[in-house]
């Protein structure tokens, strides 16, 4: 890194950031008037976008309680948390167990600036948020180690993240080190932007973001797959975020209305 001051980075309000547009489709506060501004174009093409990002945070609190709650697992490190919306994934996986270790990871400065919220977890527990790139998956891990036992199971969850991080940046990189990382028994979790669902309007969606200065890379259903090479998917394998494990939902609203947004959970053997 070349961070050549000791103060916390800027937050810049001239151009949208991928966390507080995501931030204004689900309603929060945590915004700038550029953010507000690319997510009224995003919906004023794709009216469905709000209710995509809010299956989006259903979906991350589904895979928290199946791995918390049916699969014991009581470590987890979040890779590009964004700006905390409750219920946040500690409270989730802590209601489980409330022994369990959280590590949030975040490179945006409004993610730090609000990472309080994130910290008030159960004293037998920990939570920790880290400030780092993703694009640098070892300083990632130094910096969870001083949290997360790395010779036990640990769920790493990249939630809405891989379609800020084009391949050209290392995507498949950063997955193949942490996995490498994780013990036997570990999980990985993820959900990515469809390319194939409907491309002309996902391509518009890239236009909108690439104004804006954020590149936006939706995938296939092929190209998400890659991502859990080597890895047993847990059922029902890599589906539309709606589809897996709906009964595990709490208040949640479903309309039939189509998420393009993959998502799958799966193990390392
Ligand atoms: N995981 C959350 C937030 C998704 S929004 C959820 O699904 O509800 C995507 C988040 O990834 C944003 O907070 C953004 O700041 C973060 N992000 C994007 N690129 C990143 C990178 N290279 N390193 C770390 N975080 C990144």
């Amino acid at each position: 890194m070349t961070e050549t001051s000791s103060a916390a980075p800027r937050i810049d309000t001239g151009r949208p950031h991928p966390a507080r547009v995501y931030d204004w489709f689900l309603g929060g506060k945590d915004n700038y008037p550029v953010d507000e501004e690319l997510g009224r174009q995003i919906m004023a093409m794709e009216p469905t976008a709000r209710y995509g990002a809010r299956h989006n945070r259903w979906f991350m609190q589904r895979a928290t309680r199946m791995l918390a709650a049916r699969r014991g697992v009581r470590q987890f490190l979040d890779i590009g948390t964004g700006i905390p919306t409750e219920p946040n994934l500690h409270r989730i996986a802590q209601a489980a167990a409330p022994e369990t270790r959280v590590v949030y990871v975040d490179n945006d400065p409004i993610v730090l600036a609000h990472a309080q919220a994130l910290l008030r977890g159960t004293p037998e527990g920990a939570t920790h948020y880290v400030q780092a790139d993703a694009r640098d998956p070892r300083a990632v891990l130094e910096q969870a180690r001083e949290t997360l036992d790395f010779d036990r199971p640990v769920a790493v969850s990249l939630i809405a993240l891989l379609h800020f991080i084009p391949d050209t940046d290392g995507a498949p990189e950063l997955i193949s080190t942490l996995v490498d990382a994780l013990a036997p028994g570990s999980y990985l979790t993820l959900s990515q932007l469809a390319s194939d669902h409907d491309p002309e309007r996902t391509q518009r969606a890239v236009d909108m973001y690439a104004a804006g200065g954020v590149t936006l890379v939706p995938r296939s259903r092929e190209e998400t797959a890659a991502f859990f090479a080597g890895l047993e998917l847990l059922e029902p394998g890599l589906v539309w975020l709606p589809e897996w494990h709906p009964e595990l939902g709490v208040d949640e609203e479903h309309d039939g209305t189509a998420v393009p947004l993959y998502g799958a959970v799966a193990r390392k053997v």
